[in-house]
């Protein structure tokens, strides 16, 4: 049996290795390395398989929700409610422009964010809101994009775990991860669904103006060469990057597929033990599954996890502190608004959540022995 990792990228490489080494020399050969062609190339094409109007290339994920954030105009102090069982590049994105991150709750099942506690978290400073849509299934976004509507606010997605996830609005209208609100944003870091052999991040916009100032202020705030009309910052994925992005695209759908069929393994070798959750689904969005996540019950998590490593069968937890309680986010100038509704539901999850290996190479070989090793170690 092959080692079992989280994430298997060399694998994933062997097989579209000659398209991968192809599109590198096309673009040492170009020597075209900043702005080049392949990286609008592959803005584009990322575009019409999304189904969106613009896709911004950028350095990051985390530069895509701060550019993103930016583009908006907000002013310091303003708040911006996003849930507290995240990754903090989410909130950071925020606090580092002087916005104040507003921390809510999520649901048990979901892991996204709770649309009560948005509604409980508006005050008239706040201005946006920032769902994201937690290990590749999409939040709430039919009540999310209600909330703003009725409160006037802007909605930037974070998509950077949930690129080609999909969502059905009550009408049966079907959007894609990062492409319902405002803005939305997604990361291409290796282990990311689609990712690149090293950084790179992207922001999803259907309005003309926002992509006009997204690009802008990405490029030090300047459209003209050395005209500066706003301030910007460096962000720009590397053509080497893009032209990696490029030959993976294609594959997309069916590692979303390898993903999917390796998460229905699991439900069906996992299901019935006292001791388990299986990730929940919610009718209302596909899920691409970034990570595979269950809730254990009734056996202690961390000993499950040393179990499991000794095994040979690696795990992660995937939030182990929720961000309201992160010394940068608890203390000092948020503590009044994070501290003020609690988020037990990050809590509770942050104590008991396991994520399982999870990438588009594991065989069945793997899934066997990984669910054999999860249902023994539970037990013991
Ligand atoms: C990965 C990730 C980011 C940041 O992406 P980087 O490319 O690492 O900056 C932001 N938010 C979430 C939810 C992520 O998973």
């Amino acid at each position: 049996m092959r080692t079992i990792q989280m994430v298997d990228l060399q694998t994933q490489y062997r097989h579209i290795q000659q398209d991968i080494d192809a599109g590198i020399r096309e673009v040492i050969d170009s020597a075209a390395f900043v702005k080049g062609p392949k990286v609008g190339e592959f803005a584009e094409h990322l575009a019409s398989w999304l189904g969106v109007k613009h896709v911004i290339p950028v350095g990051n994920g985390t530069d895509a929700l701060q550019i993103a954030l930016m583009s908006l105009g907000l002013s310091a102090g303003d708040e911006v409610i996003t849930p507290s069982f995240t990754f903090v590049a989410t909130a950071e994105a925020a606090a580092v422009l002087g916005l104040k991150p507003v921390l809510v709750d999520v649901n048990p099942d979901s892991f996204n964010i709770d649309v009560e506690a948005v509604r409980r978290a508006i005050t008239p400073r706040t201005k946006a809101i920032v769902p994201v849509h937690l290990f590749g299934q999409c939040a709430d976004m039919q009540a999310i994009l209600e909330i703003a509507r009725e409160h006037h606010l802007r909605v930037v997605e974070d998509a950077c775990q949930a690129i080609g996830a999909e969502y059905r609005f009550a009408d049966g209208h079907i959007a894609k991860a990062g492409c319902m609100g405002d803005m939305g944003c997604t990361s291409f870091f290796p282990s990311k669904n689609l990712g690149c052999y090293g950084d790179g991040g992207a922001i999803f916009t259907n309005d003309d103006a926002l992509a006009e100032r997204a690009t802008q202020i990405a490029n030090h705030g300047s459209k003209v060469r050395y005209h500066h009309d706003m301030v910007g910052l460096n962000s720009r994925l590397d053509a080497l990057q893009a032209a990696i992005l490029d030959a993976k695209l294609p594959h997309l759908e069916e590692y979303t597929k390898a993903r999917q069929a390796a998460a229905a393994y699991y439900d069906k070798a996992l299901a019935g033990n006292e001791h388990i959750l299986l990730p929940w689904r919610d009718e209302k969005s596909t899920h691409v599954f970034h990570q595979y996540t269950l809730r254990l019950v009734g056996c202690n998590r961390d000993r499950v996890r040393e179990l499991l490593a000794a095994d040979g069968v690696p795990s992660m937890v995937y939030y182990p502190v929720p961000l309201h309680l992160q010394e940068a986010y608890a203390n000092g100038k948020w503590k009044m608004e994070n501290g003020k509704w609690g988020c037990p539901v990050a809590e509770e999850l942050s104590r008991c959540v396991l994520s399982l290996p999870m990438h588009t190479e594991l065989d069945e070989e793997q899934l066997q022995y990984i669910c054999a090793a999860v249902v023994r170690e539970v037990e013991s």
